[in-house]
């Protein structure tokens, strides 16, 4: 038997959940299904990450991570309060340690207030100090609008408020193949068939592959990458007020390793970034064979790997090594020491990649007929996440009302 709805949206993450959300603001009524393979919602990439409420920073001026990270954290706040989630803005100190690193310092401040990011300030030394007494450098930017949450949690509230107005939750229910027909799509999970007239395909670390149950050819291929935390002992947390944050390089899409208090008053220190052995291998060194092997055998990742192999060998040396994460994290804070580094949790990173091995620097959408592929949704995605479900809300409306994008 099948079932029929207007929507389906695969993947329980915080894309999928406030796209849904986001179709039953703007149709009241309208029937979807949201199907999670896992059991419970929220267990990849949105109930694994530093709960960061970005601020648009560092995103290239005109993209759509710029444009849809300052007005969804505005977004987001106001959702939290509203539903009474526990929601900080701490801001945060970005911190460069070099000369070279100031004109770059510079470039992110300048970034900053062309996306629209309110009252950033610049910091000598002592500026940095009055922020963070254990940070040290030689300039600094100040960003208060910055802030953290719990994404886990905001999914969780989200998935709530659909089953309330109607939507189907289906969890633990992986789907396998995605037939499209004319006037929709049909989509199997196991022994259950699901029409729809539109399908949003929200599946993060897994978004190519069920891409390409679908008949598409997809842009990009997924190459996961694994960020690695450590907590700081209760004797060290209090070298860190909020967040602490480094310069990044320039050549890479993350981050850098980064301090941060979360929303429990714990101190995190990273992620690292290193290529992970599977699709959702958290931890250890024993290999998902068959995910890897398709990594390796991806053009788009051997070119990557030529051109990173020496940085990549050294973030995959300070995986390994305590005492060389404690000499990265004492970049920006110097008293830490590398018995205050205790392990904690780690994330996979969706990263898209292109053939030619360039990655997808801004969030990557395609569409065909029925179908909408969210194929890169990389942080900020969690901050963005309410009004990139609109946008997404917005091209299922189109497909629904026989238009086209
Ligand atoms: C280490 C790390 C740190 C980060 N820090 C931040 C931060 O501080 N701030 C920020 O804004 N962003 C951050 N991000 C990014 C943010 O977490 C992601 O952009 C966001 O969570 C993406 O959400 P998603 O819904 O697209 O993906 P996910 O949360 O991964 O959800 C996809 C879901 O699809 C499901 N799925 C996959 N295949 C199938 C299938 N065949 N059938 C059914 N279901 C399927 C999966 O089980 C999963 O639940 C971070 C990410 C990581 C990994």
């Amino acid at each position: 038997m099948t079932d029929r709805f207007d929507v389906v949206v695969v993947g329980g993450g915080i894309v999928g959940l406030a796209t849904a959300r986001a179709l039953q603001i703007a149709r009241p009524g309208i029937a979807i299904a949201l199907l999670e393979k896992e059991p419970a919602l929220a267990a990849h990439q949105t109930g694994r990450n530093s709960g960061v409420l970005h601020s648009g920073l560092y995103y290239r001026p005109g993209s759509l991570k710029a444009r849809l990270c300052v007005e969804g954290r505005r977004r987001m706040l106001a959702f939290c309060e509203e539903e009474g989630l526990p929601v900080r803005i701490s801001g945060k100190l970005v911190v460069a340690v070099s000369d070279a690193e100031i004109a770059r310092l510079e470039g992110l401040c300048e970034r900053g207030a062309a996306n629209g990011v309110e009252g950033i300030g610049r910091l000598g030394p002592s500026g940095i100090a009055d922020h963070e007494p254990h940070a040290a450098g030689v300039a600094g930017l100040w960003v208060p609008s910055t802030g953290v949450v719990d994404f886990g949690g905001v999914a969780r509230r989200l998935g709530q408020i659909l089953a309330d107005r109607g939507a189907s939750i289906l969890t633990g229910c992986e789907v396998d193949r995605i037939e499209t027909r004319s006037g929709g799509v049909v989509v199997g999970a196991g022994e259950r068939t699901i029409a729809a007239r539109a399908l949003v395909n929200a599946a993060g670390l897994h978004a190519d592959r069920v891409a390409a149950m679908s008949g598409v050819d997809p842009p990009v291929r997924i190459v996961p990458f694994r960020g690695e935390y450590h907590v700081l002992s209760a004797q060290a947390a209090g070298l860190v007020g909020g967040l602490i944050y480094p310069v990044p390089d320039p050549r890479f899409p993350f981050l850098g390793v980064h301090f941060t208090r979360r929303i429990d008053g714990s101190v995190e220190v990273g992620p690292n970034a290193v290529l992970a052995l599977g699709r959702e291998h958290y931890r250890g060194t024993r290999a998902d064979w068959a995910g890897l092997t398709e990594v390796l055998g991806y053009r788009g990742f051997r070119r990557l790997a030529a051109r990173h192999a020496v940085p990549g060998l050294g973030e995959m040396l300070r995986s390994r090594s305590r005492a060389l994460y404690a000499r990265e994290a004492r970049r920006l804070v110097p008293a830490i020491r590398s018995g205050d580094l205790d392990r904690g949790g780690s994330g996979i990173r969706a990263q898209a990649v292109f053939p030619n091995g360039q990655l997808a620097d801004d969030f990557v959408i395609a569409g065909e007929g029925p179908l909408i592929h969210v194929l890169s949704a990389p942080s900020p995605a969690a901050t963005a996440a309410l009004v990139i479900g609109e946008h997404l809300a917005g091209l299922v409306i189109l497909r629904l009302d026989g238009g086209s994008d």
